[in-house]
């Protein structure tokens, strides 16, 4: 069978939700059987998301290859269960600085080079090499932005021309749009959709299928007129409402038959959908038998989209427990010493959360401290497990004025510094410590404990590290290194032994949290977060450990 590629668009306004419908189609699809990807086309500038700053763009998710992708990365991968690389994400940037490249090198032999043909051959050259690794049956492509975007033509005419190529019977246009209600007249409006349709249409992407966004259910008469304006069968108008949780979609699409329609459209073999796991994990969400407050100690935490990964991993984390996760969001500058108790009182848990730049980390270093000589259980990732060594340094190991030389260049104690190869380092794009490394760990720890393994992977986007040089001080008083990087010797897990679960990680290990696969160290700190919140701790919970 050749792939079959769907692209998806968007249309009317940005924020509908492309990345979690194409992630819903793509699980719907391979729960019957069909191996899939989804690789998202983002028309910015940037080479990558990887400069940018959480505000302009929300998480960064890293891929094992250490690709900095777009954070709609992460569901695919949370929803799909398979890695994702590099070629999953392409932008526009990337785009020009390949044509770029190339024709510094000479290879457009004289000609003039052009968006059409070279920059969409180049986009087309991305797509098929997806479809063309054998790995697939099917690409979603999700081309991101909205249909009438100038910066979005070359995408929406590189599909065009890979409908042609590939052949119509290879390939489906999805077209997810917004049907908005208004209330002054009482009334779902169906004019945005035919415009963006028709849009759309003189592009040459006519769509074989629509999902229409809306708040309230679109009636047999509102699915007629959508159908009839914009070219489509009646069926294959179908309906995304808004859903308590983004886990429900799958099924909410399920029950609307897109996954249906688009096997009959494309003549897919595909067997009965198997959901049964997805249906319990969204059963455990939305009849949850516990609550835990968890403070999320942040600088961004105005933008929750920052923090995207670590959400998501908790609510998995909470899931395995039975317990829904109440995330109380602190920003880190409105901590200090004096005011956590008041400020995070009421919470059994505590997440320091990754970051970059000084601002608010006197309020972290007060979280670490306010969770450590409380005894409530602690979660550090990347800048989070820097600040509790930090904190560990200055308040146990008596080592005065410690610090990271990310804060504090000049400090007699840097426990945390640059790694040697970073050092002549100039250029920011892509040039952290990124992607999986692995992690050899000791057998008696809250880490060995939770993921039952001697050996792990985890994947990375830093570019400083705990400072070897100063960690027999830091061992001497306690403080324990139970992840080690065995090729350099790196730490990349730290503990407190005499401590409910305080736990620090190098590594980011939200990203590789998924529906199928929890993350073990988040259902850890979520089972640790119910025991101090004096809850039994449920048997789903006991199993894990
Ligand atoms: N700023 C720190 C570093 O570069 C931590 C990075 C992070 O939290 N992702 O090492």
């Amino acid at each position: 069978m050749s792939t079959k590629y769907i692209v998806v668009t968007g249309g009317v306004t940005s924020s509908l939700g492309k990345g979690i419908i194409c992630a819903s189609l793509g699980r719907l699809l391979i729960a019957r059987g069909l191996r899939v990807t989804i690789q998202k086309l983002d028309p910015y500038i940037n080479v990558d998301p990887g400069t940018m700053n959480p505000y302009e763009h929300g998480e960064v998710y890293v891929t094992d290859d250490g690709a900095e992708t777009d954070l709609d990365l992460g569901h695919y991968e949370r929803f799909l269960d398979v890695n994702t690389s590099q070629e999953n994400n392409v932008t526009t940037g990337r785009i020009y600085y390949d044509v770029i490249m190339k024709e510094r090198r000479g290879e457009f032999l004289g000609k003039t080079v052009q968006v059409i043909p070279h920059i969409t051959d180049e986009i087309k050259s991305h797509v098929l090499r997806l479809g063309n690794s054998g790995d697939y049956d099917v690409v979603l492509v999700e081309v991101g932005g909205t249909v009438g975007d100038i910066e979005s033509l070359p995408y929406i005419e590189a599909m065009r021309q890979l409908r042609y190529e590939v052949g119509r019977k290879n390939t489906l246009s999805i077209h997810l749009t917004l049907v908005p209600y208004l209330s002054a007249a009482g009334e779902l409006k169906t004019k945005p959709t035919q415009h963006s349709v028709k849009t759309l249409s003189e592009s040459g992407l006519s769509p074989d299928l629509l999902v229409c966004r809306s708040e309230y259910s679109l009636d047999q008469t509102i699915r007629k007129k959508i159908a009839q304006f914009c070219n489509v069968d009646l069926e294959d108008v179908t309906a995304s409402l808004d859903a308590d949780s983004i886990y429900e979609v799958p099924l909410l699409m399920q029950k609307e038959g897109l996954d249906e329609r688009v096997i009959e459209k494309l003549g897919l073999p595909a067997k009965n959908a198997d959901l049964k796991r997805w249906t319990e994990f969204v059963e455990r969400i939305k009849y949850p038998q516990h609550e835990v407050n968890i403070a999320l100690v942040g600088k961004y935490v105005e933008h929750h989209d920052a923090y995207k990964s670590i959400v998501e991993a908790l609510i998995h984390g909470g899931a395995m427990n039975h317990t829904k996760v109440n995330i109380k969001w602190i920003q880190s500058d409105h901590l200090d010493y004096n005011n956590t108790a008041d400020i995070i009182g009421d919470v059994s848990g505590i997440l320091v959360a990754p970051g970059f730049g000084d601002r608010g980390i006197d309020g972290k270093f007060a979280a670490v401290r306010y969770a450590r000589e409380n005894d409530i259980p602690f979660f550090g990732i990347c800048l989070g497990m820097q600040c509790a060594v930090i904190e560990y340094a200055r308040n146990v190991a008596g080592l005065e004025d410690a610090n990271s030389t990310e804060f504090d260049p000049e400090t007699p104690y840097p426990v945390i510094d640059l790694m040697p190869e970073q050092v002549n380092i100039v250029e920011k794009g892509g040039t952290m410590r990124l992607g999986k490394y692995d992690c050899s760990l000791l057998e008696d720890s809250k880490a060995h404990e939770a993921y039952q393994s001697d050996l792990i992977d985890e994947r990375h986007r830093h570019r400083y590290e705990l400072n070897n040089e100063l960690r027999d001080n830091l061992e001497k008083s306690g403080l324990k290194m139970t992840g080690l990087n065995p090729e350099r010797d790196l730490v990349e897990i730290i503990e407190i032994e005499d401590h409910p679960w305080f736990v620090g990680v190098q590594f980011h290990p939200e990203l590789k949290s998924t529906v199928s696969k929890p993350h073990p160290l988040f259902t850890n700190f979520i089972k640790h977060s119910l025991l101090k919140s004096d809850i039994e701790i449920p048997k789903a919970a006991k199993e894990t450990t």
